[in-house]
């Protein structure tokens, strides 16, 4: 089991002025991608991850990453609201791949925010249990 190095957060855009925007980010890529809104589309985002450091331990594994971002204020007109430097839904969702034995074939799977935890997953292909998550990936903003 490994962690992939993209992730989906909600972050306010002051490029397409619109707040909890979805942005995908690639460890190792140079700036994110903002999902943006019907009229902008998705476009460049001033985010990028600057650290992606997993441990593990016996059958357990954790991952701490940091992402920058340049936020600056600004008014989303279409939810006359002002932005935030974390968005008011704080949201993330993490992915995993994993190797299913037999037949050997890869899988995917995702852990975020919102759902309940503890939470079980299973593989893509046969069903059986593969993981099981203790906690939903939390967020915190240094600034
Ligand atoms: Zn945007
Ligand atoms: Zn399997």
């Amino acid at each position: 089991m490994h962690w992939k190095g993209d992730i989906n957060l909600s972050l306010d855009c002051f490029i397409c002025r619109r707040t909890g925007r979805t942005t995908r980010l690639t460890h190792g890529a140079e700036h994110g991608t903002c999902s943006g809104d019907s009229r902008t589309g998705q476009h460049p985002a001033a985010a990028r991850i600057s650290a992606f450091d997993h441990t593990s331990e016996r059958e357990r594994t954790i991952l701490r990453t940091i992402v920058d971002y340049w936020w600056a204020p600004f008014h989303d007109a279409d939810r006359n609201q002002p932005s935030v430097t974390l968005t008011r839904t704080p949201w993330v969702q993490l992915h995993l791949g994993y190797l299913c034995p037999e037949p050997v074939r890869s899988g995917t799977f995702s852990t975020q925010t919102n759902p309940r935890h503890p939470q079980t997953d299973t593989c893509e292909h046969c069903a059986a249990p593969i993981v099981h998550s203790h906690y939903a990936p939390r967020i915190q903003l240094q600034t």
